[in-house]
């Protein structure tokens, strides 16, 4: 155990390790807006990322299909907030990738 110059924090350090200073946390980057997993965006922002509109998310939503999204409800009044994360919307469209081989589409 070793402590983490940045925030102090005790971190284990594993044989063949190089020899940190700093603990796991505070060694990842830390970029902001850098595809981070809590990144809000609205269901414009992905439509223009994806180039599609926003009517098709909300058929997509409608169906149960595209990216995972948030939805904040009001308490029974109104339809509520939609919101999508940048992590979600990363994963999906991974997700999304076909494979190009023979005998493809
Ligand atoms: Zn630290």
């Amino acid at each position: 155990m070793r402590s983490c110059i940045k925030c102090g924090e005790r971190f284990a350090t594993r044989t063949g390790d190089p020899d940190w200073v700093e603990c796991a946390r505070c060694r990842e980057p830390k970029e902001e807006g850098a595809g981070g997993m809590m990144e809000i965006l609205t269901p414009k922002q992905v439509a223009e990322q994806l180039a599609v509109s926003v009517a098709v998310l909300a058929t997509w939503r409608k169906r149960g299909v595209g990216p995972k999204y948030l939805r904040f409800n009001g308490g029974g009044l109104g339809r509520g907030v939609v919101r999508y994360t940048q992590g979600a919307l990363t994963s999906w469209l991974v997700s999304c990738l076909v494979e190009t081989q023979q005998g493809g589409v």
